[in-house]
């Protein structure tokens, strides 16, 4: 891969993970504006983006134990 192809990869990336975390925020101002209450649409739409974005680019696996979601060796999950 060129530096080029790379840079253009990392901007991918970094845009693909980064559509989740600003849905979520505006989820979270929404409802804030509605006096608390989330629209559960808004955060659905957050969690489809956030999901295709980890499963497309990482090693996503569930804990048996705690039936948490990790990736491995990057985050970890809730018992360990
Ligand atoms: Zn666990």
């Amino acid at each position: 891969m060129s530096p080029g192809e790379e840079k253009d990869r990392l901007q991918e990336l970094t845009r693909d993970l980064l559509v989740p975390c600003v849905q979520l925020i505006n989820a979270y101002s929404n409802g804030e504006e509605k006096g608390g209450s989330m629209d559960w649409s808004d955060v659905d739409q957050a969690h489809e983006s956030a999901l295709h974005a980890v499963e497309d680019n990482f090693d996503l696996q569930k804990c048996g134990v705690c039936e948490q979601y990790f990736v491995p060796s990057l985050t970890k999950c809730g018992c360990r």
